[in-house]
Order: C-alpha cells, then structure tokens, then sequence
C-alpha cells in the first residue's frame, strides 16, 4: 500500500489539534485531536511512499511505527486515504491510459470522495467502461444526457430517435446546428462519439466474440456479443412521455428487469425520476393506477392530451432543458456506479420562474403487475444495485 490524503478533499486545521478533510458536511471529517509531529507526518502521505518508508520517516518526527499504523488505520477507516495502484485490474488498465485518465480527473476525484475505500474510485469509473445504456430521446434532453454519459467513460451508448434533426433540437452539450436536416439518430450516434473519453467508446464487437468475462459488468453479456442493457433513459422530445410515462412502453423492460429512468421537459417543468428498478420500486404502471386513484378524470384528459398529431413545437427552455439533462446524467451514473440516488422510486420536479426542486415519492401499487408492491425497500436495495446482480438486459 501507498497510502495518498485523498487530494479532493481539502485539508484545515480547526483549532489547535483537530484536522478537517473536506468542505462540505456531505463528506467532511474532522480528525482530532493530532499533535504537531502528527500534522507533519500527513504531509508524507501523498502515495510516493510504501508503509515500511513511512514508518522510517516517522521515526525521525519522533513518531512510533505503532503510532503510524494506528494512525494509517484511523485515516483508512474514515474513508480519507487513497492508493495509486489499488483497484484492480480495470483500474490499473485506465491508468495505464493517459490520455482518456486526464480527461476524467476530475471525475476520478469526484468518485474518490463518494466511494471510501482506497483505489474503490477508479474502479468505478473504469468499470464504466463495460457498461452499456440506451437513451430514448435525441431532442435537447436526450441528446445532452447521452453526450454526458459517453464522456464519463460509460463504453457503449446508443440513442433511439426516429425523423430528422430540427433547428429546435440543437442545443449547447447536445446535436449541433450542423447536423439540422441529418436523420437525428445518426447525428446523436456523432454526437456520443465525438463526446467519448478517448479510447473508451467500444467499437461494436462483431457477433459471438464476446470479450472474456473479466468483472460482473463485462460478464452481463447477452447473446449477440452486446453487454446487456445496464440502465434505459427515457428522454422524449415531448416530456409529456416523461411525466406520464407509458406502462405499455415500459413492459418489456418490466419483464426483462431493466432499470429504467424517466427525465424530460414539458411545459415549463423539468422532471428527473423516476428510476424504476423492476419488481423493487414503482413502475409506470403504478404511477398511472395511483394518479386515476387520486384525479379520476385523468386518464380521460391523458387520452386527450395523446390523441392527434401535435404540429406546435414542445415548449422548452434551453437552461431548464440542460439542467434536466446533467441531472438525469447524474443520477443515472450514480446508479451504474452502484448506488441508489434520490430518483430511485421518485421524481424530482422544478418549474419556472422559481425552479424549486421538489421531490416526490411514488411507491408501488399493490394492483400493479409489476410486482413491486409486494417486496420490502430491504429486498430492493440488496438486489438491485448494478454493481451486484445479474440482470438480464
Ligand atoms: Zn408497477
């Protein structure tokens, strides 16, 4: 081990003898109380130095080789210390890409302070790498959410859309104003491209050569050679689709348990959420059998609303639009990462002027045959984080 002071999170005295890691409550930590040697020792943390060079250096601040372990332990167990050569393989693999490593450092420092263990950061953002996720929606939502994930190392990211690209869909992050008039799925499949982390996008592997299976991730493949889907976001260009989602549009990811997350603007309201984990949290279905609960001519206006061809361009504001997106992007990775953010089972909500976000929860319907309704949030948690299970795409 060489140890490393997570260098993302910044260092201060507090006090005479209290050190504080980080800024923010989200992930400060004070450690304390720390005598001047101690304080000096920190400086020799920075991941040059293995465990027996630490505790000879020690030696000269007067410091005892028990003293450094005990406190080499303390650091670990906060979750404050690194290690440039821990993470396992895939991680060792990204290093050894210079190119597509500086491109991310910032987002590798991000992952080091959301995730304890040392080195546990980069293997995250390099399992990444293996991950494929399909977004539903080449509009400004769409297109921008599929540029993020590209350029935060996700391998593989295709984008559905049908008709041609149209002035109102270029948008700064998204499809450029070079590619009105080109087929929009063609132009998003650009757009992921160009927005890939060097070396990372996966070319599409030819059939029935699948890569040896190395991680849980790269194990997930499905027949054709392709990962499985790790996650589904639907970003239509009309957010009606996203408010109120379609439970016949979800069934087969119902069916086949593939997570899914709804994110859109319509009107002059943006929504993130929510991510449905199948069988685990509220689903489409249950969304639409809890609102006729509550408004019983809901779906008499629903069917207004979808009935005939809109001609009017969706309403969308560009800032509202691109905040949809970063966040939707956000959350999504944060899902892949192996966590379950705020959208799981609830939908973020923020409307103009104010753009006050407010979250609500939807739970499960026990009429729903999505299944959810039946399980515990403890069932849910354990079995359906991507960095666990197995799940079929
Ligand atoms: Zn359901």
């Amino acid at each position: 081990m060489h140890p490393m002071l997570k260098p993302a999170l910044r260092r201060a005295w507090r006090g005479r003898n209290t050190v504080q890691f980080g800024v923010t409550p989200a992930h400060a930590v004070t450690l304390g109380p720390m005598d001047i040697a101690t304080g000096s020792f920190l400086e020799l943390l920075d991941g040059s130095r293995g465990l027996s060079m630490l505790r000879e250096e020690a030696r000269a601040l007067d410091l005892s080789d028990r003293h450094v372990d005990v406190l080499v332990a303390r650091l670990t167990a906060a979750g404050l210390l690194d290690d440039p050569k821990a993470g396992g393989p895939e991680a060792e693999a990204l290093r050894q890409r210079a190119e597509a490593l500086d491109r991310q450092r910032p987002d590798a420092a991000s992952l080091s302070v959301v995730h304890p263990a040392p080195g546990s950061g980069l293997r995250r953002l390099a399992a990444r790498r293996g991950m494929r996720v399909q977004v539903r929606g080449a509009g400004r939502v769409g297109a921008a959410i599929a540029a993020v994930l590209s350029a935060s190392g996700v391998g593989q990211v295709d984008v559905l859309d049908g008709g041609r690209t149209e002035p109102w869909d270029v948008a700064p992050g998204g499809l450029p104003a070079a590619a009105v008039g080109e087929r929009r799925d063609t132009a998003a499949r650009q757009l992921v491209r160009r927005s890939a982390v060097a070396g990372a996008a996966r070319t599409p592997a030819p059939a029935r050569t699948p890569e040896p299976a190395r991680t849980p991730e790269s194990a997930r493949m499905s027949v054709g050679g392709d990962p499985a889907l790790s996650l589904v976001v639907v970003a239509p260009r009309d957010g009606l689709s996203a408010y109120v989602p379609d439970p016949d549009a979800a069934a087969p990811w119902i069916v086949s348990g593939t997570p899914h997350l709804y994110a859109g603007v319509i009107e002059a309201t943006g929504v993130v959420g929510p991510l449905v984990l199948p069988g685990g949290t509220g689903c489409a279905g249950c969304l639409a059998l809890h609102r006729a609960e509550r408004d019983p001519q809901w779906p008499r206006m629903l069917a207004q609303w979808r009935s005939g061809r809109r001609t009017t361009v969706p309403a969308c504001d560009l800032g509202l639009a691109t905040a949809v997106a970063g966040l939707a992007a956000a959350h999504a990775l944060s899902f892949l990462d192996g966590e379950l953010p705020a959208s799981t089972g609830a939908r973020w909500e923020a409307a103009l002027p104010l753009l006050d976000w407010r979250s609500d929860r939807l739970g499960p319907h026990t009429d729903c045959d999505c299944g959810a309704a039946g399980r515990t949030e403890g069932e849910l948690t354990s079995a359906s984080g991507p960095a666990q299970d197995t799940m079929a795409g």
